[in-house]
């Protein structure tokens, strides 16, 4: 009986557009921005690239998106494999394989991402410096 309940509580604050966790006013995938950056945490950790500029990226990026195309995802190195120049010259072009697919979907029922792995090859790109990352992230990630 309380499952039940619980259900239609949970289906009241979906349509409602309220966060799951908190019943804060919510956005995408029916969190807060507050609850967002929590499961953020969890899954990448409070500083998973370890630098201030970048982590605020990554955790604004998480809290503003609308869609998960829009997502930009955090890939610890250590996850990546096979890594190999594409441009022998200027060596800033590699492709690496990783095994555990991207974002494609919100999974409401795992309150967690769906993955899917098309092709388990990313590209990865060298930058120089923080300013050409976040110069050129906008064509980039597009
Ligand atoms: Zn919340």
């Amino acid at each position: 009986m309380d499952n039940i309940n619980d259900m239609k509580s949970l289906k009241h604050q979906m349509k409602k557009k309220l966060c799951l966790i908190c019943r804060f006013k919510s956005n995408f995938f029916n969190w807060c921005n507050k609850c967002k950056l929590k499961h953020f945490q969890f899954n990448y950790g409070e500083f998973p690239s370890e630098n201030n500029e970048i982590d605020n990226f990554l955790k604004d990026i998480y809290c503003k998106i609308e869609k998960s195309k829009e997502l930009i995802e955090w890939i610890p190195y250590n996850e990546l494999e096979k890594i190999t120049f594409i441009d022998e010259e200027s060596s800033k072009l590699y492709y690496a394989s990783w095994s555990n697919g991207y974002i494609c979907d919100w999974n409401e029922n795992k309150l967690n991402w769906s993955r899917k792995i098309k092709e388990n090859q990313v590209l990865l790109k060298n930058f120089e410096n923080l300013e050409d990352l976040f110069k050129q992230n906008v064509s980039f990630f597009k």
